[in-house]
């Protein structure tokens, strides 16, 4: 009888009984690497810790890979899929505000958003999955990546141009966040779209300076910027599709000197947040369009610009997926949910573009420790008991996505 993959019921290769040996090991590196963050490509210290602990495993080893980053390369005893697993390297420029022993050293960089532990547990999964080379099938490829959090230069983007996803080229793609105000012990996996396109415009209504006393014969670049404010949600309410995610908002106008004098122009900044190509490329036109029509309608222009092509829209394989929740669920001690889309951006969707795979979050809110800030807060504190399970789905994944198909 040929069974549904979905009720397929996997045997997990490790448990926690398997990753015990190595917590307190990947708890010393995340402490080590949280009291010396870094910031955005100037992760050198960090990819120095990352190759050495690599080479210390027998490991293949790449330095300098798209900046700052590392790629590891183990190789299993048996035939089988290259399966990668990402961790980011970056801190944040923000100031620590918890009183932990390791408290970073570095006024104005924190390890904010967590990629301090997602470092450590990636090195557990390499330790784990290293130890059990001989039971390998297929071969797992470790993406430590730069500057995740450098907007349209993250990292993800030369990594790849830099061959991170070839020779052999990746079957399998998978990256794990930490996520501050989810429960510890709690993954968040679910299919299809995770995260959000973060497209940032900036606009420049040309309009002509004259006297606040006669405006008819001036243009008034701020009379056509409130207009074209207004009128940019009636692309959310009239000509975007419903039930497509759409955020628009207007975050930043600029314009004028003094209270009678009409300015020559006015410059508008702000941000769109999609979740599908389509809507995405439908919200720039739109955009474009009001900007200049509605500008060109009062005798102004307007210069609209997208900045940067920033991140794409995160998407997860709906098969790959559903695989890897059945492999998750089997983790004694975590459980498994779908949580909803989050509007926040990803690089790691640079790497999905490449190979099927699945961004993925693990809970670490825990009130009675003091862990519930949000990530980039200056007050966010991990949970670290929740580490070990982070390396253990990493290694499961690869262990089981690495089996032949
Ligand atoms: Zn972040
Ligand atoms: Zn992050």
């Amino acid at each position: 009888m040929h069974l549904n993959s979905e009720y397929v019921q996997y045997q997990l290769a490790f448990n926690v009984s398997d990753i015990r040996e190595f917590e307190s090991e990947i708890i010393r590196i995340r402490r080590r690497i949280h009291a010396n963050p870094e910031l955005s490509y100037r992760e050198f210290e960090t990819s120095k810790l990352v190759a050495q602990k690599l080479r210390t495993l027998g490991l293949g080893v790449r330095t300098r890979v798209g900046g700052t980053g590392v790629v590891g390369l183990l190789k299993g005893a048996h035939h089988g899929n290259v399966v990668a697993l990402r961790a980011d390297m970056d801190a944040l420029p923000v100031t620590e505000n918890v009183n932990v022993p390791f408290k970073s050293k570095r006024p104005g960089i924190m390890h904010a958003c967590g990629h301090d532990t997602h470092v450590s547990m990636l090195l557990g999964a390499a330790m784990l999955l290293a130890k059990h080379r001989d039971d390998l099938h297929g071969q797992v490829r470790f993406l430590f990546q730069p500057a995740e959090e450098a907007g349209g230069r993250g990292g993800a983007k030369p990594m790849i141009e830099d061959g991170a996803m070839n020779n052999p080229k990746v079957d399998y793609v998978f990256g794990l966040h930490i996520y501050g105000t989810v429960p510890s012990n709690v993954f968040l996996l679910r299919p299809g779209p995770v995260m959000a396109a973060p497209d940032t415009f900036r606009i420049r209504i040309i309009g002509k300076g004259g006297h606040g006393s006669a405006p008819h014969e001036a243009v008034d670049p701020i009379f056509v910027s409130a207009q074209v404010v207004m009128a940019l949600q009636g692309i959310t309410s009239r000509m975007i599709d419903q039930l497509e995610p759409f955020v628009i908002s207007v975050c930043s106008i600029h314009s004028g000197t003094k209270d009678n004098i009409i300015p020559d122009d006015a410059i508008l900044e702000g941000t769109v947040r999609t979740f599908n190509e389509k809507t995405r490329a439908q919200a720039k036109k739109y955009v474009t369009k009001v900007f200049e029509s509605l500008a060109k309608s009062f005798k102004a222009k307007a210069e609209v610009e997208f900045k940067l092509d920033e991140y794409p829209v995160t998407v997860n394989d709906p098969t790959v997926t559903k695989k890897a929740i059945s492999v998750l669920r089997k983790i004694r001690g975590t459980r498994t949910i779908e949580g909803k889309p989050i509007m926040g951006a990803e690089d790691f969707s640079r790497f999905l573009q490449k190979a099927p795979g699945a961004f993925y979050f693990l809970g670490s809110r825990n009130p009675k420790k003091g862990c519930v800030s949000m990530n980039h807060s200056s007050e966010f504190k991990v949970d670290e008991e929740v580490l070990k399970y982070g390396s253990l789905s990493l290694a499961n994944l690869a262990h089981e996505f690495g089996k032949p198909n």
